[in-house]
């Protein structure tokens, strides 16, 4: 076979050759150029086939070789003596024992087609690990033409996006996808009498640890969290991540409710005990839902579906709880979730007020503050309490513009009032989320005019649960400006004597659950007795909430409360009542708590009903 360079010196002129070969011609690095006719075509040719990218081959009808270029010889390893025109295909690879590629001539062998040339691909995987992409065009003569590629990067490529199509990048589980199509494999099983359940998981408390040690700890627990699944499931079982810290495992092969309920049972308890990522002991659990085909769904969209409603069940029902998908969740799920669209457009249509409630000094039962508490007037359900829809609000994230409107209306309300009164508001955990918490705060003082002493902001220990350290500097900030803040429901939480050391705060709320008891006298008066004593030693003033009966009231007064709240002095209404309690007259049905003397035997235990309600 000829070389390009032999090609291009054997003898012809530059007369008449396209401009580009001129241009090469004048290059001192290029060989003597052909100079016409016949010779200088076929030099252009050999030129052009040396210069292709693929490697390019041909045969006769005989099997013998007729034109080869350089990467051809390159890609199959062909030693150039060898490889030259006239040379058996057999021989040539005989002549590399390093291909996989059998010794006789693979597409000789096809019939052709009609006297039409037939085109065909094939893709050879070498025993050094290449593959090699070969088309072959087989003229109707006999001769072959072949193409021949390294397509083994791309390959490489293409496996590498298959299985991340079907796979989390992080845990190498399975992800969503494969389990969706394993599952739709598996549940014809279930119609030939097998059993087989979808257990979700959801990590409980995975976020915090993100959010305190950072997302390289969060991915490295998430790893360690894939491997106590792997060591609890067994061989057959389907493991997956659905993302974020969701999990599911499909299992199949043992009698059900029994299987799933030992597998449940076994990844709480390997999940509850401690990781150590990188020297921090770290304390999560996972929450259980599991649905169980045929019963629960018998495709997979349904089964999906029914084992997420009892995730969220088990969710809701605290941490470490297994929860069985039951029929009637559907319902309540349907029921959030039409609620959840309504209370998207409720801010827009008007449809929240707020419900005003009196704070009373203790001693004199002048009013020295108001609660604002919420209402939402729903078009069709008519009132809804805040205990249902505030935890919808959190997570859905809209408590965040809700908690806005509360704000300005409190502080504008507030303005009517006079001081010192101030207005109390209640903020939740997810507000201090929002890094505008602060400003609007700020702003609804500023726009309503009221005074920053006047508010009291309330929270509950819940924020300072997760990220303390971030609602810990908004509440100083807060208090730098002169913001008061109270911690509300005071007792109902796990560690709240810790937060008090924490943060200085300027009230506790007593807990309406010890305030109920604390006329029968016994533990609940003695810890109301002891809250009113510590918060008089932590310089914090002390509010009984609930306060509801004559006997309830001489009973925290005893105890040391400050200020009371509660219906024998005021129920939720509408800021007009406020104004009326405050002035000391009595608005139409609204009763007023007489003076401190005559409280007990007076008609202020006889409240009216909420006005709000
Ligand atoms: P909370 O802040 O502890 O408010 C006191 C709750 O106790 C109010 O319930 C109030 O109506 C009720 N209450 C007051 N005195 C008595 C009494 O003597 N007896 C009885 N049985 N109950 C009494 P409400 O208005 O249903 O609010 C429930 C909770 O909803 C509030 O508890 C608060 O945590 C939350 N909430 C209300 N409004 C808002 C708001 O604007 N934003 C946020 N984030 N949460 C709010
Ligand atoms: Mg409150
Ligand atoms: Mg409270």
């Amino acid at each position: 076979m000829l070389d390009a360079a032999q090609a291009l010196s054997s003898g012809a002129t530059t007369a008449g050759l396209p401009a580009g070969l001129q241009a090469a011609r004048r290059d001192p690095g290029m060989p003597e150029a052909p100079r016409e006719g016949l010779a200088a075509h076929h030099a252009l040719y050999v030129l052009a086939i040396e210069q292709m990218p693929q490697g390019l081959s041909m045969f006769d009808a005989d099997d013998r070789l007729l034109v080869a270029n350089r990467r051809y010889r390159d890609l199959w390893h062909l030693p150039d003596a060898l490889c030259q025109p006239g040379a058996r295909f057999g021989d040539l690879m005989a002549a590399n024992p390093a291909t996989e590629l059998p010794c006789h001539d693979p597409y000789l062998a096809e019939a052709t087609e009609a006297g039409q040339p037939s085109r065909r691909r094939r893709e050879w995987q070498l025993r050094d690990g290449r593959i090699i992409g070969v088309t072959i065009t087989r003229l109707p003569g006999g001769a072959c033409v072949a193409l021949h590629e390294d397509i083994t990067e791309q390959r490489r490529n293409q496996q590498q996006v298959a299985y991340l199509a079907r796979h989390d990048a992080l845990t190498g589980l399975p992800n969503r996808a494969q389990l969706s199509d394993e599952l739709t494999r598996q549940l014809p099983r279930v119609h030939r009498g097998e059993e087989l359940a979808l257990l979700y998981l959801d990590l409980d408390r995975f976020k915090s640890v993100n959010d305190t040690l950072g997302h390289a700890a969060g991915d490295l627990l998430l790893r360690r969290v894939a491997e106590r699944l792997r060591a609890g499931a067994r061989e057959g079982d389907l493991i997956a991540r659905l993302g974020g810290d969701e999990f599911a495992i499909l299992q199949t092969g043992t009698t059900q409710p029994a299987g799933s309920t030992a597998l449940a049972k076994r990844l709480i308890e390997a999940l509850s005990q401690p990781f150590d990522l990188d020297g921090h002991q770290v304390h999560i659990g996972t929450s259980v839902g599991v649905a169980v085909a045929p019963f629960d769904g018998d495709h997979a969209e349904a089964l999906i579906k029914s084992a997420d409603l009892a995730l969220y069940r088990a969710k809701a029902a605290g941490r470490g709880v297994l929860r069985y998908f039951e029929p009637e969740m559907d319902a309540r799920m349907q029921l959030r979730r039409q609620l959840e669209n309504d209370l998207r457009g409720a801010i827009a249509r008007g449809e929240f007020e707020l419900a005003f409630q009196a704070q009373v000094a203790a001693d004199s039962h002048a009013v020295v503050g108001v609660e604002a508490l919420i209402r939402w007037n729903h078009p069709v359900r008519g009132r809804v309490s805040p205990a249902d829809f505030i935890p919808l609000a959190e997570e859905t994230g809209l408590i965040i513009p809700i908690g806005v409107w509360v704000l300005r209306q409190a502080c504008l309300a507030a303005m009517a009032w006079p001081a010192p009164v101030r207005i109390a508001v209640n903020l939740s955990p997810v507000q201090f989320k929002s890094r505008t918490l602060l400003r609007d705060v700020l702003d609804a003082l500023h726009d309503s005019g009221l005074p920053p002493q006047r508010l009291e902001l309330e929270i509950t220990e819940a924020v300072l649960l997760d990220d303390t350290e971030q609602a810990l500097s908004v509440l100083h900030a807060m208090r730098e400006r002169g913001i008061r803040i109270s911690m509300d429901d005071f007792g109902t939480g796990y560690s709240s004597l810790s937060y008090l050391r924490r943060f200085p705060f300027d009230k506790i709320k007593i807990d309406r659950s010890f305030i109920q008891d604390a006329a029968l006298g016994g533990d609940a008066l003695a810890i109301v007795g002891a809250i009113s004593s510590l918060g008089r030693s932590l310089g914090m003033s002390t509010t009984a909430e609930g306060v509801e009966t004559d006997e309830q009231l001489a009973a925290v007064c005893a105890a040391g409360c400050v200020e009371v709240q509660g219906y024998l002095f005021s129920r939720p209404g509408p800021a007009g009542d406020i104004a009326a309690l405050i002035a000391g007259r009595t608005p139409p049905g609204l009763p007023v708590a007489a003076p401190a003397a005559a409280a007990p035997s007076e008609p202020g235990a006889s409240c009216s009903n909420d006005s709000s309600t």
